[in-house]
């Protein structure tokens, strides 16, 4: 069985992290954490870089770092991991979910207008599959309204928009580094601002709520408790594994590619077809190949289709159930409809891609549609 996904991990890796086990600091903001934030900053040209234990804890210290509390909204997509929406719930603000763009599955800047009252503080666009939300669009509300954005750009490393980089084009961009994410540690994240007013306040969250940044930087001369904060720095090690990650990001990018490609190349003729549906990718938008999926016409269709895949051989899975329905979310104040999040949630096939699987792209692609094939063939003929 070819699995969904496989971290690419090689001799750069291990070499890294043995190397960082030699080094007497194995806790976060060491030597290899302040050159892996040096790195990125350079490599996507924004101001400030902070590495963090995961995507969610970006986003949580985000949420903080805003000073976000009950009575404010937030407006997130409902077709997103719980990790876009949880960070704004524990803060005991208020998700608002926004209907998506059937092509892209990201945010519908229309239905995204809809929703903004004057409680709405921050908008969190997720970039599905690392295809650029409409950011244009959405800066434009965010504008009219003095709305702050948080970019979920969890799935956006190493993707652009109009030649930005992904999470570098709000006024705050979250990163994972999961193992499952396109540059990975295993767990890790990073929070990324141009400004110098919400990097001073992430520091202070990311460190325990204390000015200990600014103490080993001799900015004071001792640290101390000076805000509500929490434990959000990623290991010195993890870092190290990250550097050989991102030091070999245009050959990761080039294997996901040919995977994504191959696929793309292959359902061509069930797309002219009209039995399969592939991703838009909008004028703009450069992806980064992290996911691909089709979506088929029904909900049943889509269930044969991934029997199928995994007869094949392929572990085909889908995704999200939509925040809005699922039962916190319910709990959480939302009882409407969003039609675009349910048809799409409910026909979404995500296929086996990760680096490793290159060599291979051709002949599974080939396989992947031929057990799709089947499967919307015979059951249009019914
Ligand atoms: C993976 C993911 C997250 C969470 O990332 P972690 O680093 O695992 O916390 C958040 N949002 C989206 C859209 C994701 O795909």
């Amino acid at each position: 069985m070819i699995p969904f996904s496989k971290p690419s991990v090689g001799p750069a890796e291990q070499a890294a992290v043995a190397a960082a086990l030699g080094n007497d600091v194995l806790h976060g903001d060491g030597a290899v954490s302040r050159r892996v934030q040096a790195k990125l900053r350079e490599w996507l040209g924004v101001e400030h870089a902070l590495l963090t234990t995961s995507c969610t804890h970006a986003i949580e210290v985000a949420m903080l770092a805003l000073g976000l509390g009950p009575g404010d909204e937030v407006i997130l997509p409902s077709f997103t991991f719980v990790s876009t929406a949880n960070p704004v719930v524990l803060r005991g603000a208020t998700p608002v979910f926004a209907d998506v763009d059937l092509g892209t599955m990201n945010l519908d800047p229309e239905d995204v207008a809809r929703r903004v009252t004057p409680r709405t503080r921050a908008i969190i666009p997720v970039h599905y599959g690392g295809v650029a939300c409409d950011m244009d669009a959405l800066q434009a509300i965010a504008d009219q309204h003095d709305l702050v954005i948080v970019e979920d750009a969890a799935q956006g490393v190493d993707a652009t928009y109009k030649g930005r980089p992904l999470g570098t084009i709000g006024d705050i961009g979250c990163y994972s580094f999961h193992d499952t994410k396109n540059l990975m540690c295993g767990e890790g994240g990073a929070y990324l601002t141009n400004s110098d007013e919400l990097a001073r306040k992430a520091e202070l969250v990311r460190e325990k709520g204390t000015n200990r940044a600014a103490f080993l930087r001799g900015d004071v001369d001792k640290y101390t408790w000076v805000s509500l904060g929490s434990s959000y720095i990623q290991s010195d090690v993890l870092a190290a594994l990250l550097e050989a990650q991102l030091d070999r990001r245009d050959e990761i990018k080039r294997q996901r590619m040919a995977v994504w490609d191959a696929y793309r190349a292959a359902f061509a003729p069930l797309v002219e077809a009209g039995r399969v549906s592939l991703q838009t990718i909008p004028e703009g938008a450069a992806h980064n190949a992290h996911l691909f999926y089709f979506r088929t016409e029904t909900p049943e269709l889509r269930g044969a289709a991934i029997d199928a895949l995994r007869a094949a051989g392929l572990q085909a899975v889908f995704h999200y159930v939509p925040l809005h329905s699922s039962p916190f979310g319910r709990e959480n104040g939302c009882d409407y409809d969003l039609p675009a999040t349910t048809l799409g949630a409910e026909t979404l096939v995500r296929l086996p891609l990760f680096p490793d699987l290159a060599p291979q792209a051709g002949e599974v692609a080939a396989r992947a549609v031929e057990a799709v094939d089947c499967v919307v063939r015979s059951v249009s003929a019914i």
